[in-house]
C-alpha cells in the first residue's frame, strides 16, 4: 500500500528531498532578513517623523495606508521597531535571525532593558502557546470586560474571562458530553446543554409548564389541585402560597413583572419576580390566581411603598 509520501518518495531522489529542504530553511532566513529590514526602516521612519512629511498622523497610520501592512503587522513591527532601539540584545537576536517577530510579539510588552537576556532565550527555545501562559501568569490582575457582541445575523460573539478552575469544569463538561454523543463538541454545545439544563431543572415557568401538562393527563388531579379553596393566610402564621397556585400563576404572567406604567406599557422584567396579593394577606387577602400577580422587586417595593 502506498501512502502520497511514498509515491513522493518514488519519484525523488535524496538529493532532491536535501535540496527542498535547503530551499525552504534559506526561505525563513530571508523572512527573517526582509522582517530585521523593515524593523530597522521602521525605526527610521519614526525617528525622523517621515510618515508626517507625507501627512499621516501616525507611524500607524502610515503602515496600514503607505505600507499596505495588516493592523496586527503593522502593530507588532511597530512594538518590535521601538522596543529593540531600547533594548540592544533583543536588536542583536533579531539581526542574526535567531528570533522570529511572530512569536516576539506575544512577549513584547513584557520585554526590559534589564530581562531582555531572559526573554530572548524563552523566545528561541519556548512554543508560542508556552509563551502565552508565561505572559499570562505574569498578568494576574489583567481586566477582560464581560461581553456579548452581535457579530452577523444570529450570531453572538460572547467575552468573559474565565478561571482556570471554571475553566476545569468546562473541559470536565465537554468530556462528558464527548463521551455521551460520540461526536467533537463545540463549546457553544456546552454552552446551550448547561442552559438547557439549568433551566429544565430550575426554571419556574417550566416547573409550570410540566404541572399543567401533568394535570391535563391525570384530570382526577385537578379537582385536587384546581378546586382546592385558596388557602387565607393568618396574620400571625403566614402560609406558604401553595406550588399550585405559583404555577398557575407563573404560566399566565409569562414570569414577566406585570406592572403598567402611566402610559400602560408593561415592565416585563424576568428577573427578581415576587409574587404579589392584590388585596394584601392582612386585609384579608387569599393565596389564589385572581388574587396574585407577578411583580419585579423594584415594582413590588414601589407599590408598597405608594399604598
Ligand atoms: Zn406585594
Ligand atoms: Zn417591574
Amino acid at each position: 500500500m502506498y501512502n502520497n509520501f511514498n509515491i513522493a518518495k518514488k519519484q525523488m531522489t535524496n538529493k532532491d528531498f536535501a535540496f527542498i529542504n535547503q530551499q525552504a530553511i534559506n526561505a525563513v532566513k530571508t523572512l527573517k532578513k526582509a522582517e530585521y529590514d523593515l524593523i530597522k526602516v521602521l525605526q527610521k521612519v519614526d525617528e525622523k517623523k517621515v510618515y508626517a512629511y507625507y501627512g499621516f498622523r501616525s507611524l500607524f497610520q502610515y503602515s496600514l495606508s503607505a505600507l499596505h501592512l495588516t493592523e496586527s503587522q503593522a502593530y507588532s513591527y511597530i512594538n518590535v521597531a521601538r522596543k529593540s532601539q531600547q533594548c540592544p540584545a533583543l536588536d542583536e537576536a533579531l539581526k542574526n535571525k535567531e528570533i522570529s517577530v511572530s512569536k516576539l510579539k506575544q512577549v513584547i510588552a513584557q520585554i526590559t532593558p534589564s530581562n531582555q537576556t531572559e526573554w530572548i532565550d524563552r523566545v528561541k527555545t519556548m512554543s508560542k502557546r508556552e509563551l502565552e501562559n508565561l505572559v499570562a501568569k505574569s498578568n494576574p490582575h489583567i481586566r477582560i470586560p464581560e461581553q456579548a457582541r452581535m457579530v452577523a445575523e444570529n450570531l453572538i460573539h460572547l467575552q468573559m474571562p474565565i478561571s482556570e478552575n471554571r475553566f476545569k469544569k468546562f473541559q470536565r463538561v465537554n468530556e462528558l458530553l464527548c463521551q455521551k454523543t460520540n461526536k467533537v463538541i463545540k463549546m457553544q454545545d456546552i454552552v446551550e446543554q448547561l442552559c438547557d439544563f439549568y433551566i429544565e431543572k430550575n426554571d419556574p415557568l417550566k416547573k409550570a409548564e410540566r404541572a399543567e401538562k401533568r394535570i391535563k393527563r391525570k384530570p382526577n388531579r385537578i379537582t385536587l389541585q384546581n378546586k382546592a379553596k385558596p388557602i387565607v393566610a393568618s396574620q400571625t402564621n403566614r402560609a406558604a402560597i401553595p406550588s399550585s397556585i405559583q404555577n398557575q400563576v407563573y404560566l399566565r404572567d409569562q414570569g414577566c413583572c406585570q406592572f403598567l406604567d402611566a402610559t400602560g406599557k408593561k415592565c416585563r422584567e424576568r428577573r427578581w419576580l415576587d409574587y404579589h396579593h392584590v388585596i394584601p394577606v392582612k386585609k384579608g387577602g387569599e393565596h389564589s390566581l385572581k388574587n396574585l400577580t407577578l411583580l419585579c422587586r423594584g415594582h413590588h417595593r414601589s407599590l408598597h411603598f405608594i399604598t
